[in-house]
């Protein structure tokens, strides 16, 4: 976990800062609520106090970070929000709160222990919103502990002992709630970035031949298939090649199946670096036979790419002891271009054929319509 630990450090940042901005905005709700009810208490409980309007007008800085909190939340939305904007909101809520508090103290001349309830709610809101970063959470908390503390010193007796009891328990609970939750996240995330590359990998390997790793059968049939719908939507030509290595049992009969797998790969290689388009591809279609896509290519253009592989195949000079037509492995070829109406299965058997005649015709060749 160590080891992991630093290397999803920056995933883990992200994702931890993208939460806080949840719990800040989650506080923002609740600050509105519970401001509410601070107005409401107002409202019935009048003539408990003095210097009412007064108070009101402490109100305001509250109700204005709440508001541009919330104004901001709706246009620009969570995920657009720096680090310093967050930061700068939070602080301006606390400050806000803080003195909204400090209101609530010169209300009456009586002692208010709803003040102090306040301030333990906002304790454990703001415990729970800012749990993701133990530092910010410290400092969120703090003022609120601290006006619990002090305002219970000084409202009920001079004896410091209750009050300090209560703040070591509440940072000691919030403290140890952080560091269970903070690891249950952080192994949330290891997990999560986990899944996503297995996912990745799983994806590769369903559409990667396993010994040439170039793209297997699954992968040739999906891309053919969306090459044709380009092909009938753009009106561009689009030509296959299929290529079937010359007497490669004859191969692994003088040099062993694991030399003839040593070569498909080598083979998989160069037909690989014949193509120059990117939206050129090459997959096995089976044992030793390849098969090439050429999108937006006329029967020309597929000739010279079949001309080209058989020219880099050549200077390869891959040994071949018992081939029919060179000492070095060659390759049979044939081209079919599409046609409007046709399926892939009529393109690749029009590309068979035309690898047949190739075959019959003393192979080392291509043969196109
Ligand atoms: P030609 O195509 O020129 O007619 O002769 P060929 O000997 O290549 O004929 P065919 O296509 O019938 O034979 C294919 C051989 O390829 C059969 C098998 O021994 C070999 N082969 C197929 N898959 C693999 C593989 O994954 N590794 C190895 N080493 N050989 C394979
Ligand atoms: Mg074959
Ligand atoms: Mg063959």
């Amino acid at each position: 976990m160590a080891l992991n630990s630093h290397r999803y450090q920056a995933q883990l940042k992200s994702e931890t800062f993208t939460i806080l901005k949840r719990g800040i905005l989650w506080a923002t709700y609740v600050s509105a609520a519970l401001l509410f009810v601070v107005l409401l208490n107002t409202y019935f409980f009048d003539e408990y106090y003095h210097d009412v309007e007064m108070f009101l007008i402490q109100l305001v800085p509250l109700l204005c970070v709440i508001a541009v909190g919330l104004v901001c939340a709706k246009i620009n939305g969570l995920f657009r929000v720096n680090a310093k904007q967050i930061y700068s909101y939070l602080a301006l809520l606390v400050l806000s709160w803080s003195f909204v508090l400090y209101g609530l103290t010169q209300l009456s001349s009586q002692n208010m222990p709803g003040v102090e309830s306040l301030s333990d709610v906002l304790v454990l809101v703001f415990a729970l919103a800012l749990f993701p970063n133990r530092n910010v959470m410290i400092l969120g908390i703090l003022p609120f502990l601290l006006f619990s503390a002090l305002y219970h010193s000084m409202q009920y007796s001079q004896v410091l002992i209750y009050p300090l009891t209560k703040f070591m328990c509440f940072l000691g609970i919030i403290m140890s709630g952080q560091k269970i939750i903070s690891g249950w996240f952080f192994k949330a995330v290891v997990r999560n970035i986990e899944k996503k590359k297995l996912l990745r990998q799983f994806k590769r390997l369903a559409l990667i031949d396993g010994l040439t790793n170039i793209s297997n059968r699954r992968h040739f049939d999906e891309v053919l298939l969306q090459e044709i719908k380009s092909s009938a939507r753009n009106e561009q030509p689009l030509a296959v090649i299929l290529l079937d290595i010359d007497y490669f049992k004859l191969l692994n009969d003088s040099l062993g199946h694991q030399v003839g797998d040593g070569y498909l790969i080598q083979v998989a290689e160069i037909v690989n670096s014949a193509l120059e388009r990117p939206r050129d591809l090459v997959a096995r279609y089976g044992g030793e036979e390849f098969v090439v896509i050429l999108p937006n290519t006329d029967i020309d253009g597929a000739r010279s790419v079949a001309g080209k592989i058989q020219r880099m195949l050549a200077d390869a000079e891959l040994v071949h002891p018992s081939s029919g037509v060179s000492r070095y492995i060659t390759a049979s070829q044939g081209i079919a271009l599409w046609h409007k109406g046709m399926q892939s299965s009529d393109l690749l058997e029009r590309a068979d054929s035309m690898l047949y005649k190739a075959k019959s015709s003393g192979r080392n060749q291509y043969f196109s319509e």
